[in-house]
């Protein structure tokens, strides 16, 4: 059968999210071939099997520690030449995206990035069929396109959560992958480190659940509220432009067209007013509930539940509710 070849993205051996559903995409197209580098890459190899890869190739190197992007995409490129994939799939992360595109590039292959689904073809990989169809939302969420591409092997990065988590147990175990490294002086060298913050909330982009806040929070301190939810419902925080701008919360969990995507199972709208801007950002998300003082908010053209009144009322008594359940 056809092989896809899935780059992983993990931190230290624990595989995230998003790769668990570009596998599960993957089994739409072919036999997933998992790529897993850098410290811990051995360690996904459980993971990957227990969610449908059929091979699971790893490479542990050092240089994957102390060089940006190049030795990722040298063993990406090394993967490609073992495998002979019908097509790749790398998480839409801002390394996820270079990779994905300096491997098109290298391989003179059609590059989709921020793929929202994918459907299959009826390509085996001769160059006589048909690549995948691939699934986009654009113009900040206003059409949805589908396109293929047709010159070579595609490279498709994806968004997350475009695709369910799905369990297909297949006995894989780790294999070393003999990767090719090209010359260090080509890549940008890590000097420093600088470990995020734990909030002990999910990631903005990956969460299930995002409670969001906005000029209606009304200051920093009252992001506490949004905060206060957020950890009864195990979400991840967002924020509009308007509560980063005005310095309430770190732009990191802006979400919109200049900010994150998220397409999480539930959002949360708590004093946003729903500019297209912001929608950009979340109109994707399977259910939204919105809060506003204002009837008239825009935000309730987009809901699919929402509720008219102060979230500095409705908030507070939605997380005592669920706390005390
Ligand atoms: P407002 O539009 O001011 O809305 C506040 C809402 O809160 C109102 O509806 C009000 O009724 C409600 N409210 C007030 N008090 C309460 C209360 N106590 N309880 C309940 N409701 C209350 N915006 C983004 O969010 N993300 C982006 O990435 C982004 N990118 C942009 C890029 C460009 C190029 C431009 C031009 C704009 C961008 N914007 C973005 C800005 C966007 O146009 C809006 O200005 C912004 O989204 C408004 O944020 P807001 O909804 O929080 O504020």
């Amino acid at each position: 059968m056809a092989e896809v070849l899935v780059l992983v993205d993990h931190e230290g051996g624990a595989v995230r999210k998003p790769t668990l559903e570009l596998l599960t995409l993957a089994r739409r197209l072919g036999d997933p071939v998992a790529l897993a580098t850098g410290p811990g890459a051995r360690a996904t190899a459980g993971t990957l099997a227990r969610h449908g890869a059929v091979r699971v190739l790893v490479c542990e190197d050092e240089r994957f520690g102390q060089y940006l992007v190049v030795p990722e995409l040298d063993a990406l490129t090394s993967a490609h030449e073992a495998v002979g994939p019908v097509a790749v799939l790398v998480p839409s992360s801002g390394e996820g995206r270079e990779t994905a595109a300096r491997l098109a590039l290298r391989t003179g292959s059609g590059l989709i990035t921020d793929a929202v689904d994918i459907e299959p073809g009826n390509s085996d990989g001769d160059g006589d069929g048909e690549g995948p169809v691939v699934v986009q939302s654009v113009f900040a969420g206003s059409f949805t396109t589908r396109s293929r591409v047709t010159r070579g092997i595609p490279v498709i990065t994806v968004k997350p959560n475009s695709a369910p988590v799905e369990e297909a147990p297949t006995g894989a175990v780790a294999e070393d992958l003999a990767v090719v490294f090209s010359d260090p002086a080509t890549a940008a060298r890590i000097t420093e480190r600088a470990p995020r913050a734990a909030s002990g909330r999910p990631e903005l982009a990956e969460a299930a659940i995002v409670v969001s806040g906005g000029r209606g929070v009304g200051s920093a301190d009252s992001f506490a509220v949004i905060e206060a939810l957020a950890d009864a419902l195990g979400a991840a925080v967002g924020a509009s432009r308007a509560a980063v701008d005005s310095g309430w919360y770190p732009h990191s969990h802006q979400v919109g067209q200049t900010g994150k995507s998220v397409s999480p199972q539930l959002y949360i709208a708590s004093g946003i007013s729903g500019a297209i801007q912001h929608r950009a950002g979340m109109q994707t998300s399977k259910t939204i509930v919105a809060v506003n003082k204002d009837p008239e908010a825009p935000i309730f053209d987009l809901a699919d539940y929402g509720v008219v009144g102060d979230l500095h009322t409705v908030l507070p008594q939605l997380t005592d509710d669920i706390n005390h359940r």
